[in-house]
C-alpha cells in the first residue's frame, strides 16, 4: 500500500494525536538563543529547555514534524548525501516526546503500534538494537513485543547512546531498523544493525532522555526522565513506497524532474550522474528552507555553509554539463512540492529563488576567477618542476574563490600533477578551529545553571498586558549571580516575584524599568529580563533600606516610558506592513529593537531604499495612524494565525498558541509584546535613516510620538537659527546658501589669482639675483613664511623664467625649515633634485627627497640656511 509522503506525515501526527499528544509545529532551523548549535538537528532541539527543566509548556506530550539540517557539528551528513540511499542534509523528523510523563513502555509500544498496525510494515522485516547496558529495553521488545533474538540486539555507545551535541540533553536509545535481508555484500560473520553492507536501514530512534553532558562531560540526570523520538518522513517514506532510496521518494519526485528537464540527462542511466542529481536535489531543498528561514550567504557561520551547499550543488550541475544559474528552478521546483505542508514558502518564494540565482550568478563568477588564478599557480609550478600544488594554494582557492577541491585535482590531474592533500587538510583543520573558537563561548554557565534550577520551581506570571502596577511576594533574589536572603541597601540585585506587571525583554521589545517596594525598602529596577520562558527577573538597585525573599512588593512600571515603547512597537508594525506594501512582501523582518526612545527595524531588501520610496512608506504609516484602528489581541493555534495572513517572523520560535496583534485590516503578526489600544496613540511616525548593515539587510530607524515632535522640533529651531543669522525667511534659506557658496568661490578664485601674482613680482626679483656657478644659473634665496605648496609654485614659477637653471628655496616656520628645489629640464642628466636635497637636508637637520626635476625637505635648525646654499653651491661646483 504506497503511501503519499504528505499521509505520512499527516498519519504520524494524527496517531500520536489520538494518545494525548499536542501537535505543534515545526520551529525554524535557525535555533533560537542557542549558540552552541549552528542549525536544529533533531525534533528535541525546540524542547531542549523542557528536558533540562529550563522551561515548562501546558503539555506533556508533544508530536512535531521538525525541518532539520545535518551538516555541521555532532550530526554531519554533508559528505554522505547523494553516496547512501538513507541521508539527507536536510530532512523532516517526525517525532513524539514525552516530558516527564511516559518512558520506555509506551515510548516502545506507541511505534511498534504505529508501524506495523497503522503502517502495515511486515513485523518480521523489523529489527531493534538497545545500548548494551539498557536490560529494561532488551526486556520490553523481547517480552511486551516479542521481538525474536536474532532481530534484537545490544550495541555500543557508537549506536546506542545519543546526544544532541558536545553539551546537552542525551541518553540511552532504542533504534528501529528495516531488516532487508542477507546479501551478498556483507563479509561480518556477525552482521548486526552497526554493519554497513546495506542490509539494514534505520527508520527510528526512541531516546530514553536521562542526563544534561555539561561542558567539561559531566552527566547529571534530568529533572524527570523523558522521551524524545526521531524517524524522518524522507526514510519512512522511502520504506512504505517500496523505493531504494530517500531520493526515489515522492518527497523528491518534481525536484527530480526538473533536474532531468535542464540537465536533459535521464536518472538511472549512468551512477556518477545520479550522484550529482541526487546532491543538487537534496541540496536545493536545504537551499529553499535555509533561505526561507532567513540565513543569508555569507562567509561566516551559517552563511557561510548556505553558500558551500550552493556551491557544491552548482558544480554537480557542471558536472552535469549545467553551466549555467539553474538551481533557482529546482528552488521552484522544492517551493511547488514543498509548499502544502510549509504555507510561508508560498509567500518567499520569490525572495527565495531570486537570493539562489544571485548567489549562483556571483559563483559562476568566483569560479572563473578562480581558474585564473589556478592557472597561474599552475604555471608557477611547471616553472618550478614540482609536481605537486601545496595545501596553502588549494586551500586558498577552495577559501576564497570557493573553488572545489575535487575540481583542482581534476584540473591538476589533466596536467599530470597533483594536490598536496596533508597540507590541504591541514590547512582546513585550522580554519575549523577558528570556526569552532567562534561558537564558543556561549555565556556563564554557572548563571545559567542557576537560572535553570529557579525556573524549575518558580514561574512567574505576565500581567502587564493590562496592569502598570500591582503586588507580589518577593520569591528569590540574586545578588552577583549567588542566590541570596537578603539584599542590603547599594546592592545590585535580580528579584524574582510571583506576578509582575513588568514586560520582559523579547521579540525586540526592551525590559520594563521602574520601583519595586516593600515595606522597608526601594529598588529601583532598569531592566526586566527573562532567562527561561516563564522566570522573570527584574535587575535593579536596593536605593532605600533592604530586601528580603518573601517581602510582599509594590511593582509600579515608569507609565511614561513604558507608554513611549508602546507607541514605538505599535509603531514598528505599521512600518512593517508599509515596508511590505511598498517594496513587496520580500521585505521580511530580520530584527528588530523597540525601547522607550527609539525603534530600530532591520529587513531584507537589496538596494538602499530612495526618498520617494521612503515617503511612501511614512506616510502609508501615518495614514493608517490616523485612521486610529483599533488593536485586536488573539490568541490561537500557530498553523490558524498563519493561514489567516499573520506575518510570522525569521528566526522567531513560537509555541503551539501564539498571540496575534492586529491592527485594522493591514497589520497582522505574531507578537507578544505591548501595544497601543489603537494606531492613534501613535501620534506620528518619522523616519530618520536608511542604511545597509549586510548583504541583502538594510536597517530603518524612526521616532514615534513624542519622540518624533521633539525631533521635528529640534530641526525646526535648527532651520530657525539659520534663517536668523541669514536674515531670510526660513523657506528662502536653501538658495541664501547656494547664494553664499558660490560667492565664496569666487572670493577663493580671487584670492588665488592675487597670489600668484604676489609670487610672479617676487621671483621677478629673484631672478634678477640669480648667479652662474660652472656654467648653471643658480637661485637660491630665503622667502617670507609659506607652506609647501606655496614653496612648489614659487619654484615652478622660478623654474620657467629661468628657462634653465636650478632653484632653491627655504622658508622659515615655527622654528622648522622647508625647503624646496627644482632642476630644469635640459639639465637634468647632469642634477637630480633629489639627490641635491638629499644632502642639503642634512645641513639643516633634516631629510628629503623627491623626482629628478622637483625635490622638497624640511628641517629643524634655521640657523643653518645659509650654509645649506653653500652647500648647493659647493654640489654644483663640483659636478
Ligand atoms: P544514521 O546512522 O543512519 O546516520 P543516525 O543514527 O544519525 O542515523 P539519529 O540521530 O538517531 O540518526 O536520527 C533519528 C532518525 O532521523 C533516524 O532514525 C532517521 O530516521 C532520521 N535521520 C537521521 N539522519 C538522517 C539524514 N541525514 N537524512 C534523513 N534522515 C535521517
Ligand atoms: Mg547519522
Amino acid at each position: 500500500m504506497a503511501r503519499s509522503s504528505s499521509e505520512i506525515r499527516e498519519a504520524f501526527l494524527r496517531f500520536f494525536e489520538a494518545k494525548g499528544h499536542r501537535i505543534v509545529a515545526s520551529a525554524s532551523l535557525v535555533p533560537e538563543g542557542d549558540p552552541t548549535l549552528l542549525f536544529t538537528n533533531a525534533g528535541m532541539v525546540p524542547f531542549k529547555n523542557v528536558f533540562l527543566g529550563a522551561e515548562t509548556r501546558e503539555y506533556v506530550r508533544a508530536v512535531t514534524s521538525q525541518k532539520c539540517m545535518r551538516v555541521s557539528g555532532k550530526h554531519n551528513d554533508l559528505e554522505n548525501v547523494g553516496h547512501t540511499p538513507r541521508h539527507n542534509t536536510f530532512f523532516e523528523m517526525l517525532g513524539n516526546f514525552s516530558f516527564g510523563d511516559y518512558f520506555k513502555g509506551e515510548a516502545v509500544e506507541y511505534s511498534w503500534e504505529l508501524l506495523t498496525e497503522r503502517f502495515g510494515i511486515d513485523p518480521a522485516r523489523l529489527a531493534a538494537s538497545v545500548f548494551r547496558e539498557d536490560d529494561e529495553a532488551y526486556e520490553l521488545w523481547r517480552e511486551k513485543i516479542g521481538l525474536p533474538e536474532e532481530r534484537l540486539f545490544r550495541l555500543g555507545e557508537d549506536e546506542n547512546f545519543w546526544s544532541m551535541g558536545e553539551t546537552g540533553p542525551c541518553g540511552p536509545c532504542a533504534e528501529i531498523h528495516i531488516d532487508f535481508g542477507v546479501n551478498g555484500r556483507c563479509r561480518s560473520a556477525h552482521c548486526d544493525p552497526s554493519c554497513d553492507c546495506g542490509r539494514w536501514l534505520e527508520i527510528w530512534n526512541l531516546v530514553f532522555m536521562q542526563f544534561n553532558r555539561d561542558a567539561a562531560g559531566n552527566m547529571t540526570p534530568l529533572p524527570k526522565p523523558s522521551i524524545d523520538t526521531g524517524a524522518s518522513l524522507e526514510r519512512l517514506a522511502s520504506v512504505l513506497q517500496g523505493v531504494p532510496s530517500n531520493f526515489d521518494t515522492d518527497l523528491f519526485r518534481g525536484i527530480m524532474d526538473r533536474i532531468q528537464e535542464i540537465s536533459k540527462i535521464e536518472r538511472g542511466t549512468n551512477a556518477e550522474h545520479d550522484v550529482s542529481m541526487n546532491v543538487i536535489a537534496d541540496h536545493a531543498r536545504a537551499l529553499v528552507f535555509l533561505i526561507g528561514d532567513g540565513v543569508i550567504p555569507g562567509n561566516e557561520g551559517r552563511g557561510y555553509v548556505l553558500r558551500r551547499l550552493l556551491r557544491r550543488a552548482a558544480r554537480h550541475g557542471v558536472l552535469l554539463g549545467v553551466e549555467r544559474p539553474f538551481l533557482f528552478s529546482v528552488g521552484d521546483a522544492v517551493i511547488d512540492e514543498m509548499a502544502s505542508a510549509y504555507p510561508e514558502l508560498r509567500e518567499r518564494r520569490a525572495y527565495v529563488t531570486d537570493r539562489i540565482r544571485r548567489e549562483e550568478e556571483h559563483f559562476l563568477e568566483t569560479l572563473s576567477k578562480g581558474l585564473v588564478r589556478l592557472e597561474e599557480d599552475i604555471a608557477e609550478l611547471e616553472a618550478s618542476g614540482s609536481k605537486v600544488l601545496s595545501g596553502e594554494a588549494v586551500f586558498k582557492l577552495y577559501d576564497t574563490y570557493g573553488f572545489p577541491v575535487d575540481l583542482t585535482a581534476d584540473i591538476l590531474a589533466g596536467r599530470n600533477l597533483e594536490i598536496d592533500e596533508v597540507g590541504f587538510d591541514t590547512a582546513m583543520t585550522a580554519q575549523r578551529q577558528r570556526a569552532r573558537a567562534a561558537w564558543k563561548g556561549s555565556g556563564d554557565e554557572r548563571v545559567a545553571e542557576i537560572y535553570g534550577r529557579l525556573a524549575a520551581d518558580i514561574r512567574t506570571r505576565f500581567r502587564g498586558y493590562s496592569e502598570l502596577s500591582g503586588t507580589s511576594t518577593v520569591r528569590a533574589l540574586l545578588v552577583d549571580g549567588e542566590r541570596r536572603e537578603v539584599a542590603a541597601c547599594g546592592e545590585a540585585v535580580e528579584v524574582v516575584v510571583a506576578e509582575t506587571p513588568f514586560y520582559a525583554e523579547s521579540g525586540g521589545q526592551v525590559g520594563d524599568r521602574g520601583t519595586l517596594r516593600v515595606p522597608g525598602g526601594v529598588v529601583e529596577i532598569s531592566d526586566t529580563q527573562r532567562p527561561a520562558l516563564e522566570l522573570v527577573v527584574h535587575r535593579g538597585v536596593v536605593t532605600a533600606g533592604e530586601l528580603r525573599v518573601g517581602a510582599e512588593a509594590e511593582l509600579a512600571v515608569d507609565a511614561d516610558a513604558r507608554a513611549a515603547t508602546v507607541r514605538n512597537h505599535s509603531g514598528t508594525h505599521l512600518l512593517h506592513a508599509a515596508l511590505r506594501s511598498v517594496l513587496g512582501s520580500q521585505a521580511m523582518q530580520k530584527g528588530s529593537l523597540v525601547g522607550p526612545d527609539r525603534l530600530r527595524f532591520d529587513f531584507t531588501h537589496d538596494a538602499p531604499l530612495d526618498d520617494g520610496e521612503i515617503e511612501a512608506i511614512e506616510d502609508l504609516a501615518n495614514l493608517w495612524i490616523e485612521r486610529n484602528a483599533p488593536a485586536r489581541v488573539r490568541e490561537m493555534p500557530y498553523a490558524e494565525a498563519i493561514e489567516s495572513g499573520a506575518v510570522a517572523i525569521f528566526n522567531e520560535k513560537y509555541g503551539d498558541v501564539v498571540r496575534v496583534v492586529q491592527f485594522g485590516d493591514f497589520s497582522t503578526e505574531l507578537c507578544g509584546g505591548t501595544h497601543a489600544a489603537a494606531t492613534g496613540e501613535i501620534g506620528l511616525l518619522k523616519i530618520l535613516s536608511e542604511s545597509g548593515i549586510a548583504s541583502g539587510v538594510r536597517r530603518i530607524e524612526a521616532l514615534t510620538g513624542l519622540g518624533a515632535r521633539n525631533h521635528l522640533r529640534r530641526q525646526e529651531n535648527a532651520l530657525k537659527t539659520a534663517s536668523e543669522l541669514l536674515r531670510v525667511p526660513v523657506a528662502d534659506v536653501p538658495a541664501r546658501i547656494e547664494k553664499l557658496l558660490e560667492d565664496r568661490r569666487a572670493a577663493d578664485r580671487e584670492i588665488e589669482r592675487l597670489q600668484s601674482a604676489q609670487r610672479g613680482e617676487a621671483s621677478k626679483d629673484l631672478t634678477r639675483d640669480a648667479k652662474r656657478i660652472s656654467g648653471v644659473r643658480v637661485v637660491a634665496a630665503r622667502v617670507a613664511s609659506a607652506g609647501a605648496k606655496d614653496l612648489r609654485a614659487m619654484v615652478d614659477d622660478l623654474r620657467s623664467r629661468l628657462a634653465s637653471g636650478i632653484v632653491l628655496l627655504a622658508a622659515e616656520r615655527d622654528g622648522q625649515v622647508s625647503l624646496a628645489l627644482g632642476v630644469t629640464q635640459d639639465l637634468s642628466d647632469r642634477f637630480r633634485a633629489g639627490d641635491l636635497i638629499r644632502e642639503i637636508a642634512t645641513v639643516v637637520g633634516g631629510k628629503g627627497g623627491g623626482r629628478p626635476d622637483f625635490a622638497q625637505a624640511g628641517g629643524s635648525d634655521p640657523s643653518k640656511i645659509d650654509e645649506a646654499f653653500e652647500r648647493l653651491d659647493a654640489l654644483i661646483a663640483g659636478s
